[in-house]
């Protein structure tokens, strides 16, 4: 590739991201239900959470998608949840999905739910490692976040371990967060 496509390609890039934010996979396109009820999550939030689902690992739109379909059920039947727990979701095949979405409460960390949102990366990162799109995808979301004011753009980044009692995201993906601009200790 020329310089000159490679800047024009870049050009776009940023200015694709800049109006349309990250690409998410809708609810609708992983068929998902409709949640029981919902409550406002608040603007301008000082925390992001990250977590893993500790659970199947997947790595195509449509396993992903199965995925989400039957952790939404478990949260909702098995667990007595109004809908999936999470904000959002990072699939192995390096897509975001929605959960609950923007401005609505999660259910992912007690005592955090309304200070933060939270983001999941679907599999078990005791073992999983994530890769470089699923990294991208997730600091990408963050940032449309922030565009977004849904969270501060000096917002504080932790793993689940740091705000309960839980050895969640999984130490792959702890370690690696731990390299992220807006991780604290
Ligand atoms: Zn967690």
């Amino acid at each position: 590739m020329s310089c000159k496509s490679f800047l024009t390609l870049i050009t776009v890039l940023l200015c694709a991201n800049a109006v349309f934010g990250v690409n998410i996979i809708s609810r609708a396109q992983w068929g998902g239900r409709s949640a029981t009820s919902k409550s406002t999550l608040a603007t301008g939030l000082s925390y992001a959470v990250i977590h893993h689902t500790a659970g199947v690992y997947c790595s195509t739109q449509a396993a992903c998608s199965l995925q989400m379909r039957n952790m939404q059920n478990y949260h909702m039947d098995s667990l007595g949840w109004a809908d999936i727990g999470y904000n959002f979701l990072i699939g192995g095949d390096g897509q975001v999905y929605e959960g609950r979405g923007w401005n609505t409460l999660g259910a992912h960390a007690t005592n955090w739910n309304s200070k933060s949102i939270g983001i999941s990366f679907m599999g078990n990162y005791n073992t999983n490692v994530p890769t470089a799109a699923q990294i991208a995808a997730a600091k990408a979301l963050l940032a449309d976040a922030v565009s977004r004011g849904q969270i501060k753009s000096g917002y504080i980044l932790y793993g689940h371990r740091q705000v309960g009692s839980t050895e969640c995201p999984g130490d792959n993906l702890y370690a690696e967060i731990k390299k992220w601009a807006n991780w604290r200790a």
